[in-house]
């Protein structure tokens, strides 16, 4: 759900209330951390049923517990607050909820309601990734509406300020980045 998770900062975007970077970082935030928790050995990927798209069991038991997203999901909010006003920092809070949405929607049962997986309660997860074709097909609905909504916003704009090429290479820009993160996702790269 790599690409997924971008696709929906593209839409955001169109918003115009926090810049793109931060929301780009805001929808990865969960796995942004996970990387050195994964690293330290605090989590890990148990890939005993496949190492390809979506085939491991993801043990994110503090980055992607409900609890823990929500906590991480305040902290970058109150730090966009600051930047980006009151706007900028709910729009913050809901990308960086957003990826525990989505992932909750592909991971398998393996993301706990709270960090450390302290609660014992079943895990949570619909599991889409077991149908490969299925959960693509729902990273290409949400890299095309994200896509739509980022082009359109973009073209509306130019034509107050008359900067359509402009408009048509960060279109572009943003469809490449777009399916180069889908590609990767896929191939696992
Ligand atoms: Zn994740």
């Amino acid at each position: 759900m790599f690409a997924g998770h971008f696709g929906l900062a593209a839409a955001a975007a169109a918003t115009k209330k926090a810049p793109l970077w931060a929301l780009m970082v805001s929808t990865q935030l969960l796995d942004i951390l996970f990387v050195p928790l994964l690293l330290g050995g605090v989590e890990r990927i148990d890939s005993s049923e496949g190492s390809g798209y979506g085939e491991g069991v993801i043990h994110a038991d503090y980055t992607h517990s409900l609890i823990g997203a929500l906590l991480l999901a305040f902290a970058a909010a109150a730090f966009a607050k600051r930047r980006w006003g009151t706007s900028g920092g709910w729009l913050i809070f809901g990308m960086t909820f957003s990826h525990w949405l989505l992932d909750l929607l592909v991971h398998r049962a393996d993301m706990p309601l709270l960090p450390g997986h302290l609660d014992g309660l079943p895990l949570m997860g619909f599991g889409l990734w077991q149908s490969p074709y299925a959960s693509l097909a729902a990273e290409i609905l949400l890299i095309l509406a994200g896509l739509i909504l980022y082009g359109r916003s973009a073209f509306r704009r130019s034509s107050v300020n008359g900067t359509a090429a402009r408009a048509g290479w960060s279109t572009l820009a943003m469809g490449v980045c777009l399916i180069a993160a889908l590609a990767s996702d896929w191939l696992g790269v």
